[in-house]
Parts: structure tokens; sequence; C-alpha cells
């Protein structure tokens, strides 16, 4: 069975439009999300707009902050440090990869916590990792509300994570582990990843490499969750080999159509909870 990424990232961002004419009949402003890119990477551009409609269609307005490629270090976290300080401003959004020279970690800590909708700041990262209330990161998030969505139980089961990025992996090990899972987080070091995952009730698997995945790899009934995105002439795959391993999982996330949207939609949630953050609504 299909784990339906795209239907319930449509529910989500529903549930957002709603939550959003809640604070409007209230008087409340309207949530805004600032997006900052810096460059003219053809695939974050495109990101860049998907999150923008979303905005569009939940009632967020969104500002774009375009630098170009040639902005310094200095330049950039002045910027992000001024929408820090700019009331009007609820989220702050850094698209990635920054152009080569520019440092990430460094920019992304200049986002104040409170309005860091991304969940990668330092301050997030270490807040999640002891299990404090904070904005958690898109991608990993959005995988535990498909997971529950689908009534996934994580509680005492072995999940296997097989990527140890601060995008992806380290966050999601620690959302697992604070849903009480059994976690263990496989990366290219690891000697023998199928060791792990045919012992495993989940497999996250997040490589970026077309069948990397195989249904030897898996045990029967297992949950796969491909967060892979690998691009081809003709469109996107996952790790998976998705045919042979589907007949062989319980659920499985199909790419696309799988955790890709529940990213933006989580997006549009954390935006509307930083906003309720900011002004102290529950
Ligand atoms: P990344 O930083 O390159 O992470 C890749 C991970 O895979 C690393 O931890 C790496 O290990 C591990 N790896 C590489 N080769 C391996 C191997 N042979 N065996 C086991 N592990 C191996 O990339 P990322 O930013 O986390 O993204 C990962 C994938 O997820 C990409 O395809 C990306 O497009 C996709 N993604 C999708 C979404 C979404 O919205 N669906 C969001 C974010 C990312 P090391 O740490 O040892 O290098």
């Amino acid at each position: 069975m299909i784990l339906d990424g795209k239907s319930f990232s449509a529910k989500i961002k529903q549930q957002v439009k709603e939550e959003v004419k809640t604070l409007l009949d209230n008087g409340f402003k309207v949530p805004t999300l600032a997006v900052v890119i810096v460059g003219d990477d053809g695939p974050s551009q495109i990101y860049v707009n998907n999150k923008k409609n979303a905005c569009a269609f939940v009632g967020i307005k969104s500002v774009s902050v375009e630098l170009p490629a040639t902005t310094t270090q200095a330049q950039l976290e002045e910027k992000l440090k001024k929408l820090n300080s700019d009331k009007t401003i609820n989220g702050i959004l850094l698209q990635l990869p920054l152009p080569k020279g520019l440092d990430e970690r460094s920019a992304l800590n200049c986002i104040s916590p409170i309005k860091d909708v991304d969940g990668l700041t330092n301050l997030s990262l270490g807040k999640l990792t002891s299990g404090e209330t904070c904005l958690t990161a898109c991608t990993p998030t959005g995988v535990i509300s498909l997971l529950k969505e689908y009534n996934v139980c994580l509680s005492g089961k072995n999940v296997v994570i097989i990527n140890r990025s601060n995008l992806v992996g380290k966050p999601l090990a620690h959302l697992m582990l604070n849903e009480n899972a059994t976690v263990t987080v496989c990366h290219s070091r690891t000697i023998d990843v199928s060791f792990y995952t045919k012992h495993a009730d989940i497999v996250v698997t997040a490589v970026g490499k077309q069948n990397f995945l195989t249904a030897d790899m898996i045990k029967k009934g297992a949950v796969v969750v491909d967060v892979a995105i690998v691009r081809k002439e003709n469109g996107i795959c996952g790790d998976a080999d998705f045919e042979n391993v589907s007949k062989k999982a319980k659920l499985i996330t199909p790419v696309p159509g799988g955790v890709g949207p529940l990213t933006i939609a989580t997006l549009m949630q954390n935006t509307v909870k930083a906003y309720k953050l900011q002004n102290g609504i529950k």
C-alpha cells in the first residue's frame, strides 16, 4: 500500500488555510514568510516558486528576498539579521544550497530560532536533541506526520535511517527517539547497511542513488519511506527499487508523490506555528 504524501499534503495545506482564516477572523495580521534566495540555482528557483504557491494557497504572505550570487557572507548575514528584527516577518527560510564560498551553517545560525521555520539553526537542532518544544526541520517532520496519518506505530519499533545529514537524518533520528522508536543511523561508512535494514520495522532512505534500496534489503511487511530525490531525464525517482520493494513492504512512499510534497506542507505549518509562538497564541 502507498503512503500517499500528495493527498496528505493537500489535507495539511487545507488545515493550515483554515487556521490562517481563523487568525484573520480574530483580528490577527497575515502570517508572513520571508524566502531568501542567493544566486540563480535552477532547482532552487523551482523550490522557491513551489513554496510561494503554497503560501498563496494557504493565505500566508510570502516576501521574496533575492540576492545576487556575488553576495558576501557579511551582506547575507546582515540581511538575515534585519529580517529577524522586522516585526512584519514571522518566518525566515534561507534556500539551500548557497553559492560556493558562502558558509551555510554560519548564515543559518543568524536566523532567530523563533523565526526558524526550517528548523535548521544550531539552537533549533539543539532544542530538538534535548526534547524541548521548537520549530523542527520540515522534511523529517513531514515523515513523522505521514507515518502518524497512516497509524504507523513508532513506539518500540526498530527504525533504520540511511542518512546522517543535518537536513534529514540527524533531526529525523531525534524526532523518532522522541516517539520512542529504537533508532539506527546508517551512512556511507556503514559496513553493511543491509544487516541493519533487514531487521528494521521502518526503513527511511535518503541517499540519492537510484535502486540503492533493493527488496532483499528489507524484511517482509516493513514500512519504507523514500526521502531521496534522484533527477533523471524523464522526471525524478527515489532510492528504492520501487517495483520490487513495494511488493515486499507493507507501506511505501512513491517518488514523486511521497515525502516531497510534505516538506512544503510542513513549512506552511511551521510558519503558522512560528506566528502563534510570536503572538502568544496556543
Ligand atoms: P546528503 O547530505 O548528500 O546525504 C546523503 C546521505 O547518504 C549521507 O548521510 C551519506 O553518508 C549517505 N550515503 C551516501 N552513500 C551511501 C551509501 N553507499 N551507503 C549508506 N549511506 C550512504 O544529502 P541530503 O541533503 O541529506 O539529501 C539526501 C537525499 O534526500 C537527496 O536525494 C535529496 O534530494 C533528498 N531530499 C529530499 C527532500 C524532500 O523534500 N523529499 C528534502 C531533502 C532532501 P555520509 O554522511 O557518510 O556522506
